[in-house]
Order: C-alpha cells, then sequence, then structure tokens
C-alpha cells in the first residue's frame, strides 16, 4: 500500500551537539579519519550497523547517551575542534585561491552518479567513484566546482549469491530524508516529457566546499510513471534510460539556474548528462536571439566532454522514433527540423534514421574532449576518427587527461599517518621530490602498516562470508571454518572490479591445477580475494562469476581463495588496504583507465597488470609487474592463454619468491623497497589531486578564457565564428595545393643536422590567407612512403594574389633533420582561426 503523504520526523539534538549535524551533513567525514572516529565514539555498533552513516548514527542513538556526551568535556572538546577545522576548511583559501588572475569561475560538473561514500550509494562503479573522488580533490583544491546528478531511489543494486554462485540483486528503497542531503527548499525543476510534465526537486550534499545538487523525480505532484524515472541506476529499458537523461542533462541545467550557480564552464562526464548541450542551445536562441549554429558555437565554447569507454557497447544510442517524441518541441523551438537534430548524434557517414549517439554529440557539442589515459586518449582518437574523416587519427581533436583517486578517501588511516610523517602533512598534493622522502621510511614501520591492513582484510573478509553463509542457512558449525580463512601472515593477491567480461577475471582459473599448487603450497602460499558486480542484465558476468565463487567454494582450498559479496566502496577500502598484489587483466586496450590499482599503490600495494589503461603510462620496470601482452594476436583464446601463462610466471617466479624471501632477516626487505619504488613514483601522479590540477590547467581554464571572449557583447564573438565556419566549410572544396618544390632537387640527401627548405603555391579559392594555416608535416618514413611521428612546421606567406576565380597564394617553410634515415614531408591546409581551440575541429584538411 503507498502512503497518501509522508512527511519527515528529524532527530533532535541537544543544543550543545548542534555542531554535530554540520559535521554530519558535510561529507567529509567520508574521507576524514578523525571525524569519523568522532561518530564511532558516540556510538560504536551503530556506527557499525548504519554502514558508517553519521546521519542515521544521530537519528538512531539512544537520548541519554547524547546527554550523557553533552556533558563529556573530553567528546565536547573533540567535537568543538572538529567542527572549527571544518569551518576552517571550508572557507581558507586554498591551491586555486593562488592562481591571480585566473579566468575560471565556475565549472558545473555532470555525472549520471557520484560515488562519496558507501553511505550514500548513488553509484555502480569506477565511473561514480572518479566523480565523487573529482568533487573531493576539487574541494581540496579550492576549485570553484559544483556537481550535479540524480537522486535514485534505489541507487545501485547490492549483490547476493545464491548456492550455485549465480549473482541475485536486491534494490533496498533509501530515504534521502535520512541521509546527507538536505532538500533545496522552494527549488522545483519543471521538465515537458513529450505529452507529460515532470516536476523534480532538488537535493543538496555538501561535498566539502564543493556541492552536489541531485535532481529527484519522486514528487508528489508527478504521475507515478513518472515518479518512477530516479528509481534505480541504469535500470529499465531505452525510454527509461532517455527520460533518466533528460531530467540530468535539461533538468540539471535548470537546477542551477535555479539555485544561482554562474553558468559558464560544463563539464560532461560521459555522454549520461549531454542534453545539458541541448538545454543551452535552446535558451540561446530563445532568450538571446542566437541561430541554431551560433548557438553550438556559443555551447561549444565552454563545454568540456570526457569520454570513459573504449567498448563501443557502453556508449548510449537512442532511436529516432524516441528522439522526434522527446524532443519534437525542442526542434520546433529552436527552429530547426529533426534531421539536423539527429545529425548532432550522428558520424557523418550515419543515414538519418540511425539511432542518437550520446558520446558523438557529446563530441560535436564541446570545444575540448578528452580520454582518461593516455592510452586512452590514443584509442579514442582512433574510434572516433570518422567524425573528422580528413584528419588524421593522432590530430583528431581529443587529448587525455589520466585519472587520479581522492588519497584521503583511500588510503589507511596508518598509511596516512607514515605519509604525513615521511611525505608531508598535505601528502595528497605533495610534489615528486616530497614523495621521494618515503624512502626514508623505516622498513619495519612500512612493514607494520602493511601487515595492519592486511590483518584487517582477513578479519572483514571472514566476518562478511560468516555473515553470508549464516544468512543463507548454513548451520553454524559448518560455518566454523570461515573462522580459519585465510592468514594474514601470508600474501594475498586482490582482484575486484566490474564483471565484464574483458576484463577477465577468470584468467588465473584457465590453469587449475596450476593455480591450486600455489593456493596449496604449504612454505610460500598464495591467497586470493576476489570481489565484484556483474550488471543484472549481464549474463555472461554472472557466469564469472559463478565459476569463480563455484572454483573457490571447493573444501580443499576455500580457505585460500575467497569470492567476498556485495563489493562497494566499504568492501573496495578493506581490499586496496590489505592486498600484497593488485591484479588486473583486461584484453588491451579495453580498459579506460582502471582507478583500483591507483588506489591499492597508495596503500602500498605492487600491481600486477597488463600494459592498459594507466598503467600502461606508469609502470616503469620497478614499481609492480606488465603481464605480457599478445595484443596482435587475432585469435582470442590463443591470446587469453600466453598472457595467462605470463602471468602465471611473475607469480611464480617473481612476486611469490620476492614476497616470502626473509634472507636478510624478519623482512622481506627487496619486497619493501619495491614498495617504496611505488609509492615514490606513482604516489604523486595517482592523485585526484593531479588530475583536477590537469583539469583546471589544461581544461577548465583555457575553456573558461574562450567562453568569456565568445559570450562577449551578446555573443558577437561566437556569431562571427559561426559565420566564419559556415563559409570556410563551404568554401573547403575549392582548395588545392598545386606544386610543392623543395630546395635542391627537393629528394637530393642531406646532411644529419642540415636543413631543408621547402615552396608550396597553394589555391584558395573564395578564402583568405589569414583564414588558413599553410602547414609542413615531415617526419621518418617507413616502407609504402608513409610519414611517422610528424612534427608540423607553420609555413609563411610569400606573395600571391585574390585573383578571379580563385586566389593562388606561395607559401615557405624549412625543417630541421635531426636523425639519420629516411626522412620525408608534405604539405597541407587546415583552417586557422584565433577563436578556435584545434585547427582540426571542422574536419577541414587538403593535403598535397
Ligand atoms: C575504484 C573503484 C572502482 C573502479 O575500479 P576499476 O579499477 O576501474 O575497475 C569500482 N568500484 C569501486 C567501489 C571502486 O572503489
Amino acid at each position: 500500500m503507498r502512503a497518501l503523504r509522508s512527511f519527515t520526523v528529524r532527530a533532535r539534538l541537544p543544543e550543545p551537539l548542534a555542531p554535530l549535524q554540520d559535521l554530519a551533513f558535510n561529507l567529509r567525514w567520508a574521507w576524514d579519519p578523525r571525524t569519523r572516529d568522532l561518530f564511532r565514539w558516540v556510538d560504536p555498533q551503530l556506527w557499525e550497523s548504519s554502514f558508517h552513516d553519521p546521519v542515521r548514527v544521530l537519528s538512531l542513538v539512544d537520548r541519554h547517551r547524547l546527554e550523557q556526551l553533552a556533558r563529556d568535556p573530553a567528546f565536547m572538546g573533540v567535537l568543538g575542534e572538529l567542527h572549527e577545522e571544518l569551518n576552517r576548511y571550508c572557507t581558507v583559501g586554498r591551491w586555486f585561491q593562488t592562481r591571480a588572475g585566473s579566468p575560471l569561475q565556475s565549472v558545473a560538473y555532470f555525472s549520471p552518479e557520484f560515488g562519496i561514500a558507501e553511505a550514500l550509494p548513488q553509484y555502480s562503479g569506477g565511473l561514480g567513484v572518479l566523480a565523487g573522488d573529482h568533487l573531493k580533490a576539487a574541494s581540496s583544491l579550492g576549485v570553484p566546482l559544483t556537481g550535479v546528478g540524480l537522486m535514485y531511489r534505489m541507487g545501485y543494486f547490492r549483490q547476493y549469491l545464491n548456492g550455485e554462485g549465480w549473482q541475485g540483486e536486491r534494490y533496498p528503497v533509501l530515504d534521502p530524508h535520512a541521509m546527507a542531503l538536505r532538500l533545496v527548499d522552494g527549488v522545483q525543476v519543471e521538465l515537458a516529457l513529450a505529452e507529460q510534465t515532470l516536476v523534480a526537486q532538488v537535493w543538496l550534499a555538501e561535498v566539502g566546499r564543493v556541492r552536489l545538487y541531485l535532481l529527484d523525480a519522486d514528487v508528489e505532484a508527478n504521475p507515478l510513471e513518472l515518479r518512477e524515472i530516479t528509481d534505480r541506476l541504469y535500470g529499465g529499458g531505452v525510454e527509461h534510460r532517455l527520460r533518466q537523461e533528460l531530467l540530468l542533462g535539461i533538468g540539471g541545467v535548470r537546477a542551477l539556474r535555479a539555485v544561482g550557480v554562474p553558468s559558464q564552464v560544463f563539464h560532461t562526464n560521459e555522454g549520461h548528462a549531454g542534453f545539458l548541450g541541448l538545454e543551452r542551445i535552446r535558451t540561446l536562441v530563445t532568450d538571446e536571439g542566437l541561430s541554431f549554429t551560433e548557438a553550438i558555437e556559443a555551447v561549444r565554447a565552454g563545454t568540456i566532454f570526457t569520454t570513459h569507454t573504449p567498448v563501443p557497447a557502453g556508449i548510449d544510442r537512442f532511436p529516432r522514433e524516441l528522439m522526434e517524441r522527446y524532443f519534437g518541441a525542442w526542434a520546433a523551438e529552436v527552429g530547426v527540423g529533426m534531421d539536423q537534430l539527429m545529425a548532432l548524434g550522428h558520424f557523418p557517414a550515419d543515414p538519418p534514421d540511425a539511432p542518437f549517439n550520446m558520446a558523438v554529440m557529446g563530441l560535436r557539442l564541446a570545444g575540448r574532449s578528452n580520454g582518461v589515459a593516455r592510452l586512452h586518449g590514443d584509442t579514442s582518437r582512433r574510434m572516433f576518427q570518422p567524425l573528422w574523416p580528413a584528419v588524421p587519427p593522432d590530430e583528431v581533436p581529443i587529448t587525455s587527461v589520466t585519472n587520479g583517486v581522492h588519497g584521503r578517501t583511500w588510503v589507511a588511516p596508518e598509511m596516512g599517518e607514515l605519509l604525513t610523517k615521511y611525505v608531508s602533512p598535505a601528502w595528497d598534493e605533495a610534489s615528486p621530490a616530497e614523495w621521494a622522502r618515503v624512502r626514508d621510511a623505516r622498513d619495519d614501520e612500512l612493514w607494520r602498516v602493511r601487515e595492519q591492513g592486511r590483518e584487517a582484510l582477513v578479519t572483514f573478509v571472514r566476518a562478511r562470508m560468516k555473515k553470508t553463509l549464516l544468512a543463507s542457512g548454513v548451520p553454524s558449525v559448518d560455518a566454523a571454518w570461515v573462522d580459519e580463512a585465510l592468514d594474514p601472515r601470508y600474501l594475498v593477491v586482490g582482484f575486484a572490479r566490474r564483471f565484464a567480461s574483458y576484463k577477465r577475471a577468470t584468467l588465473l582459473l584457465s590453469q587449475p591445477e596450476r593455480l591450486r599448487r600455489l593456493l596449496l603450497d604449504e612454505q610460500r602460499p598464495l591467497q586470493l580475494v576476489f570481489a565484484g558486480k556483474a550488471h543484472p542484465a549481464d549474463e555472461l558476468g554472472k557466469e564469472i562469476i559463478a565459476q569463480i565463487a563455484r572454483f573457490a567454494g571447493d573444501p580443499e582450498i576455500r580457505h585460500r581463495i575467497m569470492f567476498v559479496e556485495d563489493y562497494d566502496i566499504a568492501v573496495a577500502r578493506t581490499l586496496y588496504q590489505g592486498s600484497d598484489v593488485w591484479l588486473n587483466t583486461p584484453r588491451r586496450p579495453m580498459e579506460a583507465s582502471g582507478t583500483s590499482g591507483m588506489k591499492a599503490a597508495l596503500n602500498g600495494a605492487l600491481n600486477c597488470s597488463i600494459l592498459d589503461g594507466w598503467w600502461d603510462e606508469m609502470f616503469d620496470g620497478d614499481n609492480g609487474w606488465a603481464i605480457a601482452s599478445a595484443e596482435s594476436y587475432d585469435d582470442v583464446a590463443r591470446r587469453d592463454e600466453i598472457e595467462a601463462e605470463s602471468l602465471f610466471e611473475i607469480l611464480e617466479r617473481q612476486i611469490i619468491p620476492l614476497f616470502y624471501d626473509r634472507s636478510g632477516g624478519r623482512l622481506p626487505h627487496e619486497w619493501i623497497r619495491r614498495v617504496k619504488a611505488s609509492l615514490c613514483s606513482l604516489g604523486p601522479e595517482v592523485l585526484a589531486s593531479r588530475m583536477v590540477r590537469d583539469y583546471v590547467e589544461r581544461m577548465y581554464e583555457p575553456t573558461a578564457a574562450r567562453v568569456d571572449k565568445l559570450a562577449g557583447g551578446s555573443h558577437a564573438a561566437a556569431r562571427h565564428l559561426a559565420a566564419w565556419r559556415e563559409r570556410v566549410v563551404a568554401a573547403w572544396p575549392g582548395i588545392e595545393v598545386v606544386s610543392v618544390d623543395g630546395d635542391a632537387g627537393a629528394t637530393a640527401p642531406l646532411e644529419l643536422g642540415g636543413t631543408r627548405e621547402v615552396t608550396a603555391e597553394v589555391r584558395l579559392g573564395s578564402l583568405r590567407p589569414g583564414d588558413v594555416a599553410v602547414q609542413l608535416v615531415h617526419g621518418p618514413v617507413l616502407g609504402g612512403d608513409e610519414l611517422t611521428d610528424t612534427a608540423v612546421v607553420e609555413m609563411h606567406l610569400l606573395g600571391g594574389d585574390a585573383g578571379e576565380g580563385g586566389g593562388t597564394y606561395r607559401y615557405t617553410g624549412s625543417f630541421e633533420c635531426d636523425r639519420a634515415g629516411r626522412h620525408g614531408y608534405t604539405v597541407r591546409v587546415v583552417p586557422s582561426h584565433a577563436d578556435l581551440t584545434d585547427p582540426m575541429e571542422l574536419g577541414c584538411v587538403t593535403v598535397a
């Protein structure tokens, strides 16, 4: 039965404890161990049973206990101190405030999910946790960023395995009134959904000094089916998904307007929020009188798009009928036809009735785009190259900003203390030079931290396993073995992530006997801990989990290999902090970045991974292990076989002997040396503070400067740029490189260090020299005259004239040859305009 009306009953704290309320409602507790300790102090049992949720602790704690605490001078002293510290944290200037003259005033960061704490389960995995870490690091750096997302009433599912190891899903209903969220008074957002109108309310989460707004469709004014729009993360069919994305993108922009966040830079974390661009186009057209193409220019100037998946199936695509139903009114209002709208989500070669591709729209409506690791940038340029058919893959305008993780969320308090002592009290924002000081840490001190992590992991896994067994009806005598499962003295290899098939969680199971031998070794056993969820609709992923669960269920080895159910932030943290080795076995280059290995590394684990995602750029030969990649094999089975073989060899010949090598005494000194090498090299690179600084310097600030410039004087520059773009694209077919001449016959040999002069004659048709750049592209030549590793040199205008029927101009340029061997060059013409972020963005290139 549904309640006709519902209301909230909130706990009231005794007056002196009022600061507890502020501490509970600012999610800074998610990464501040002292604030967490304070809530544990309030009621240790409630702290555990509430999944570490200060708001629940306060609403459930016994009144007498509160009165007792209010009279406890020790408690009140710490409370006062932490409250003051929070206020200071939220107001004192930080890194961003030292950037005098920064053009950046506001970034709106849109994401379909945010993983901030286990008590706010609004995430499914890596994408959401990354978004949470982005907000936290932005907060600590003082970046003026605001998050926008949805409030899902059931979040993502909670996982359990049945007796056969098959994944089942539970969807507990969340009550936002009982969470660390505040309803934003007086703000409601309205949205047309086909023939209906949706009303959404807005929740505010405070993430340190950053605000996160979450839109919620579960409002009484809505008919029941609309209230269900924000039911679950990634649930329901295509139409459900479209409605969620409409609310996120369009509703999100309206919510920001309603709460008064200035509109400057918009950052779309993956394509799901891409409709924000359409909402902004609409307002520019209707309120400011821009044309459709001018509005696109203005929106692009202020938008950043981050793509997160090299897997085409991971991209949302909406059929044309649905787009017509939900965007027909939009198109009419903006004054364009459906074909024009659909083209925003199409590759040039797509037919008009092809599904609308959200990543394509993301790229088309963003002035700057990026992948999430260097290799992924490269993969993305190739994957989306068809959007710019004339542009060479290496020059497709998609860059990369490598992901990072929020240090204080993921690092164990004991490790945090060690880093504070040796690296810096601000180790989470420290420089490489400061991180290098971790080598000064005493071996026994570092090893003690590692042991504490492993012990905590073993305790946690045993308790979780016991609970699971008892809950599934196993008699307690039959569950007693769990108390002895895993041994905190032995090597632990962790593997936890989504069970998508490209991640190949079962690579180790491909040689079951060999694995059993390692697990059952008397002196030097290997222990394995797995965790992770499969998407509810992914039968293959569930089969992989079941395989692991069946293998791990064998009574002979079950004390050495465990599958921990219900992977979430709390499970993840325990695994990162307690594993000695973090294993990652994706099929290269399917893993965009991966971040779990970064979190493990910060805790002193060593990575053993395929050179994919972030590991491809950060592995240096000494800070972990690289599993050989047999990427060049087309035969997937053969490839898996070779890579599994490499993994086993690394385990048998390197990892296990090194971990158990105590020739220098009680401690594995060589292992510890490796851990230090890993911390020194990875510490400064894997932090979200590095990532957010990269975004600020390379993406946000240039975008802010550009959008301000283009918006000035009623968008004069945007209008001009739109007109220029149309003119250049239309005139481009008239461009031709008529001739190219090198000095001394162009192909004569040159001495190393010599200079080659080149002149070219170029026909520009109706365009002028100011509209284009003529470039000399040179580099070593491989077989088939293919230029590799090219460098680009601008050529200078020598002269020419705008004759009738098309001007012809002469250009000159030169380059030095600093490498012996075959070298080649060519000449090309690309568009050039001061307000363009990248000459390639128009997709116009003419090569000699
Ligand atoms: C870090 C994290 C992930 C992402 O891990 P990958 O390495 O990208 O697979 C997923 N889920 C949780 C809970 C995490 O903390």
